[in-house]
């Protein structure tokens, strides 16, 4: 079957999504394409946070603020020697376009609660959608249905469609069957990251790194294979957002993804939130970061070890990222944090905690007690938390024994896990110019190719939290109004 659109969208995610929505809008006949059964991709499983200067939340909370500024700031996100990787056009680029997609977001229903802190930013500029990320997808999902737009989902084996060195469509296989769908002005590749690509992983960070694995399973760098293969330079493929130590996640869905995303009691859960006392939010908040936060590396350097489901001690903590390295080496990858009774009161109040999003949320060993009891033992002896972890009382009293750090005469003890080596996200991906068209090694456009979110990132270092979110949106509603404004090909 071959059917012909003016613009195919390769990934039904965050970017793929509002680069389609914003076509659409504009009067484009557009068609995305997903590879899993549902969309949303790592944006469907994220917090949420849209990271931006110069928005309408800032005037109204009295925060003057640009991009210039803003960009000052981001220098110092990263280590110094991965933000010396960055693109920095293309960045302030970037940071330029962000409030007005920000305006776009909510013009279509969104709704934020911000600005938040964050430092090394000097102003508050994180914005959290409500109730999460998930409220992104739902949006343009009915957006995109509105105008016309189609979505397939669960669709394999894409390939992109060269002619006279022009990307024309993608073919893939719906249902069993074989499609071509022909785009008359451009594909866009919009696939998200490679995390958990072991191959690709190892090739370019190296092989020791190969065992770890990315949050999102179904991260597996398919969009990246589709511009390598059309000849896509490629940069920063060994920059990595981790590797980090995370709680294992819990299988039932978190509170916020019972919230409504859309429609009436979506605007009502928006208007309440808006009005909501900071305490309240904060405690909303705190719930969605034990689901996935990383306990902070300071817990190591205060005497917390790490041991494994037999119980024994296999790394020194403190090490980045060995220790990740080595968690990822054991058994079922899986490690637990051992806290004794100093510890536990140490990380019971400010300025330690387990884990946090800077300045939103703070959560405890209380917290973690209260909200996720599935990684959260605590209790008066050794075997009483070996024993509710399900870990082997006499290695984990060995393990304690025979370390500097814990007191094996504690009264209280803590074990927090399982933990496991995660990559958040991968930081390398396509170059693509301002009008988001895919460029090859040669620096000039591939006829026909565009890129967005993870797939495109073009050597931008956007480590605050909410840039990348940010980056998906804005590339996509660029790519949608770059592609509206060219004159279409003939195809078929
Ligand atoms: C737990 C977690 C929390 C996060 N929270 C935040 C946050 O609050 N703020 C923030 O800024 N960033 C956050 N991030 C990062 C951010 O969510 C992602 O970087 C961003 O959402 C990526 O958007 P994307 O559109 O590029 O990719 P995705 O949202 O991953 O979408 C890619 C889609 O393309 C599909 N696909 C891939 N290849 C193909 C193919 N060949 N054919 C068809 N379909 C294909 C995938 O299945 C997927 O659905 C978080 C990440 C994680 C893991």
């Amino acid at each position: 079957m071959t059917s012909d659109f003016d613009v195919v969208v390769v990934g039904g995610g965050g970017s793929g999504l509002a680069a389609a929505t914003r076509a659409a809008q504009l009067g484009l006949k557009v068609v995305v394409l997903e590879r899993c059964q549902e969309l949303g991709g790592t944006t469907g499983i994220a917090v949420g946070s849209y990271t931006s200067s110069g928005t309408r939340h800032q005037k109204v909370a009295g925060v003057t603020d640009s991009p210039a500024d803003h960009e000052d700031d981001l220098i110092k996100f990263a280590p110094p020697e991965i933000e010396a990787r960055n693109n920095k056009s293309m960045r302030t680029f970037f940071l330029g376009h962000t409030a007005r997609t920000h305006q776009w977001l909510e013009s279509m229903g969104l709704r934020f609660v911000g600005p938040s802190p964050e430092p090394p930013n000097q102003k508050p500029r994180m914005h959290n959608v409500i109730p999460g990320a998930k409220a992104y997808v739902a949006t343009f999902q009915l957006e995109l249905r509105k105008h016309g737009g189609v979505i397939h989902s669960g669709v394999a084996d894409t390939e992109l469609i060269i002619e006279q060195d022009r990307v024309v469509g993608v073919s893939g296989v719906l249902r069993g069957e074989k499609c071509r769908w022909l785009a008359s002005r451009g594909v866009i590749l919009a696939g998200g990251d490679y995390s958990s690509n072991p191959e690709l992983i190892a090739k370019y960070k190296g092989e020791q790194f190969g065992q770890i694995e990315g949050i999102n399973p179904r991260a597996i760098g398919a969009g990246h294979r589709l511009a390598m293969d059309a000849g896509a330079d490629m940069v920063n493929m060994d920059v990595t957002y981790g590797p980090e130590l995370r709680f294992v996640t819990q299988r039932k869905q978190p509170f916020q993804q019972w919230l409504p995303t859309t429609g009436w009691r979506a605007r009502v859960l928006g208007f309440i939130a808006s009005k909501m006392p900071n305490w309240i939010m904060n405690r909303m908040i705190k719930r969605l970061l034990v689901t996935w936060q990383h306990p902070e590396d300071s817990l190591f350097d205060d005497g917390a070890i790490l041991v494994n489901r037999d119980g024994d001690r296999f790394v020194n903590e403190s090490n980045w990222p060995d220790r990740e390295i080595a968690v990822a080496d054991q058994n079922e990858k899986q490690a637990y944090i051992i806290m004794d009774d100093r510890l536990i009161q140490l990380y019971s109040v400010w300025p330690k905690f387990i884990s946090t999003a800077p300045d939103i949320a703070y959560a405890y060993v209380k917290d973690y007690q209260r909200l996720r009891p599935d990684v959260t033992h605590l209790g008066t002896s050794i075997s009483a938390v070996a024993e509710s972890a399900n870990l082997p009382s006499k290695q984990l009293r060995l393990a304690i024994e025979e370390s500097d750090e814990l007191d094996p005469a504690s009264n209280r003890w803590a074990v927090l896990g399982p933990v496991k080596a995660y990559f958040t996200t991968t930081e390398g991906g396509a170059m693509v110019n301002q009008q988001m068209q895919v460029l090859g090694d040669a620096h000039e456009p591939i006829n026909g190719l565009y890129a967005v979110g993870q797939n495109g990132l073009s050597g931008m270092i956007l480590w605050s939290h909410g840039l990348h979110i940010a980056w998906a949106m804005t590339s996509g509603r660029l790519a949608g109004e770059c592609l509206a404004s060219t004159n279409p090909i003939k195809t078929g």
